[in-house]
């Protein structure tokens, strides 16, 4: 899918109006290692599209820890074959569409997370490229108030957040900690999470970021994720100290300094605890009895359990008026976004452990 076009291609790179080129520039790796694989390719094939596809006009790509797991090797036996154009997360333009595809056309914006299974088979051709080949059941059309920066940054994590939610029965008056309420995951699953109502403005000038949140009313209640948005009796996180502001802006009760507390010797109890940390052996210290421990990464104790997210454009749909109306806001860490020629860079950061919120890469 990657493979250099020949010689005999004609030599086109940018695309006439309504036209697509043969090739494109694309990150690409053809073994798995640390960031010094990955190499950026200026002739990649442009993927074709399957009758369910579309091809979207990449505008802005983000990273997710999966990237980096699944360059350096540690999901070799169910991956695509190499070599592989890494990248899940996508916003961007459709510029042309499957035979069966029926709610997309030319021209729209949208956003998505490529791969339906993040482990098994992802996509071979991903979207840290120019064009990227995606099911049209994977894709939801982009919130107007958000630039395609933004809205990269929201499908893989927001989609963890959503169903490890639904997979931990959730429900109305129930209590969460939320282990890493800082990275990708952590600062959406907060917000989601967020029970109260009132309407907040708030600048976050240690971590320069400037957002402002308003929370969803009580009345909206036809929407799954709303369920659980409006019913959290107590939300609790945990990061490290300069992140613990951050924390309370986006909606929670309690933020733990994990630099100076145990969470597992404090008193308190929850009815869900999401780790996005790898800290399942502490997290199942702290859940009520009969409580849910949902695991994200590293070891599962009972009752702790893990899932692997799916990726569905229908939960970004049912997600879009809340980000329309500002009510959930994706979370851009402040060192991005990083430009295409920095996605070695941006993995390095990424990598570190240290995001705040989403790293991404823009323009594309
Ligand atoms: P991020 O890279 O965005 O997480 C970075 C954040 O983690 C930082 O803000 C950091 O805050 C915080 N952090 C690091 N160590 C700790 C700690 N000991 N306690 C509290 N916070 C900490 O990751 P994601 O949120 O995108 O993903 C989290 C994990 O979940 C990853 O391992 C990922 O692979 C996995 N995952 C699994 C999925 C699945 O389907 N099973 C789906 C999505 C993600 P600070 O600087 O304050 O330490």
């Amino acid at each position: 899918v990657v493979a250099a076009a020949s010689s005999s291609s004609p030599a086109v790179t940018t695309a006439e109006a309504g036209e697509v080129p043969a090739t494109m520039k694309a990150w690409a790796y053809d073994d798995y290692g640390d960031g010094s694989v990955l190499k950026l390719n200026d002739a990649a094939a442009v993927p074709d599209i399957a009758d369910d596809q579309v091809l979207v006009r990449v505008a802005a790509a983000a990273l997710n820890p999966v990237d980096a797991k699944r360059r350096a090797g540690k999901f070799k036996a169910t991956d695509s074959p190499l070599p592989t154009v890494p990248g899940y997360d996508v916003a961007g333009v459709v510029v042309k569409a499957g035979r069966k595809v029926k709610g997309l056309k030319e021209g729209d914006e949208v956003y998505g997370n490529i791969s339906e299974k993040a482990l098994e088979g992802p996509k071979q051709s991903g979207s840290l490229a120019e064009y990227t080949a995606v099911e049209e059941k994977l894709l939801a059309l982009k919130p107007k108030s958000l630039g395609f920066a933004q809205a990269a940054g929201l499908p893989l994590a927001v989609e963890t957040a959503h169903e490890g939610l639904e997979r931990a029965g959730f429900s109305a008056g129930k209590s969460i900690l939320i282990l890493g309420g800082a990275g990708g995951v952590g600062s959406l699953a907060i917000q989601v999470n967020q029970p109260d109502t009132h309407h907040h403005c708030i600048s976050i000038h240690q971590l320069n970021l400037h957002l402002t949140f308003t929370w969803p009313e009580r009345t909206s209640r036809t929407l799954q994720l709303a369920k659980h948005v409006y019913g959290a009796s107590k939300v609790a996180a945990t990061a490290s100290t300069p992140k613990l502001e951050l924390l309370k802006s986006l909606g929670a009760d309690v933020a733990i300094d994990y630099t100076k507390e145990n969470f597992e010797d404090l008193p308190d109890k929850y009815d869900v605890v999401l780790d996005a940390v790898g800290q399942g052996e502490k997290a199942v210290k702290v859940v009520k009895e009969g409580g849910s421990v949902v695991v994200l990464t590293g070891a599962v104790v009972p009752p702790g359990f893990r899932f692997v997210v799916t990726s569905d454009g229908s939960v970004l749909e049912k997600l879009n008026p809340y980000l329309e109306s500002g009510k959930v806001k994706p979370l851009v860490d402040p060192k991005g976004p990083f430009a295409f020629s920095q996605v070695v860079e941006a993995f390095s950061y990424l990598e570190t452990g240290r995001a705040t919120g989403k790293v991404v890469i823009s323009p594309i």
